[in-house]
């Protein structure tokens, strides 16, 4: 180690020289933290803007001065040689290279990466705990950024982040937690259910006056009178409300179709409310057709 002659070797190196850079950690798994793709990003720009390039070394080891294997590292640029250096965090302050706002960062640098590390390990360990409680569909949820239904949805997000942070989750939560992914799951179909509760047909318009009706045809029938050819057509507006129309309109079940018509009754069969239009009719169209 005694006769290296690189220009980094520790005998050489004039702290005034070198700028800091970043701080880096070395371990294989690192570039899976935010904390160190922050500051890889600084030193990818800084190579990038300044084309300076890390400096060949062939003593092995992470630290590019002693040669040791540290796991945290800073990079500094050398001045005169526009050349990135990285040293183990000891051998900065050894030789001067750092001050107390660089020491500070290193502090926080290392603190952040051993939180985001155990908070992967808790993912991995509140994954687990959830797949094996039948909740796979719960960790997805957890992950997923939004859900219609928001209420539940937030429940879940805290449960799981708890079970993150603590490593562990009670009976009784494993159960609410089953209840809750369904209520996310099912939620489209419990509101259309809803929305087609709330339809309960109601009397439109006055008796007596004119109203405008559209909606869908549901049936018709048709009859003979000692006058010719007698029938209804009965309809459901988009809200549930019925019509009975006393005859026979250009249309067939399934049909959209709109008139204003006279409302000669506010009636009621089989406990469903129903609006009857007889005789003045005008301004039918079938919106089927016409589509
Ligand atoms: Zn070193």
């Amino acid at each position: 180690m005694n006769n290296r002659t690189d220009i980094f070797r520790p005998s050489v190196i004039k702290p005034d020289e070198f700028d800091f850079v970043a701080v880096d950690n070395c371990r294989e798994d690192s570039f899976e933290f935010l904390c160190v793709l922050e500051q890889r990003e600084i030193i990818r720009s800084l190579i990038h803007n300044t084309g300076a390039r890390f400096s060949s070394h062939n003593h092995g080891g992470t630290c590019h001065i002693c040669g040791s294997h540290a796991q945290n590292t800073a990079v500094f640029l050398h001045r005169p040689t526009n050349k990135l250096i990285r040293t183990g965090w000891d051998c900065a302050d050894k030789l001067h290279l750092c001050e107390d706002g660089e020491r500070n960062l290193f502090r926080t640098f290392r603190d952040k990466l051993s939180a985001e590390r155990e908070n992967k390990a808790g993912k991995i360990k509140a994954q687990a705990i959830l797949e094996s409680a039948g909740l796979a569909r719960a960790w997805e949820l957890s992950e997923q950024k939004q859900h219609d239904n928001f209420k539940d949805h937030d429940i879940i997000v805290d449960i799981v982040r708890k079970l993150i942070r603590r490593g562990d989750i009670s009976e009784k939560q494993i159960e609410f937690l089953h209840k809750l992914v369904n209520a996310c799951d099912n939620f489209h179909i419990v509101q259309a259910e809803r929305e087609e509760a709330k339809k309960v047909s109601k009397h439109l318009g006055t008796v007596g006056e004119f109203h405008q009706f559209e909606g869908t045809c549901l049936f018709q029938q048709e009859w003979e009178t000692q006058w010719g050819w007698g029938g209804i057509t009965v309809l459901v507006d988009d809200l549930g409300n019925k019509a009975v129309v006393f005859r026979i309109l250009e249309c067939q079940k399934g049909d959209r179709f709109r008139f204003e018509g006279k409302v000669k009754e506010h009636g009621n069969r089989d406990g469903e409310n129903q609006t009857i239009f007889a005789g003045r009719f005008r301004k039918p169209v079938n919106l089927s057709k016409a589509a």
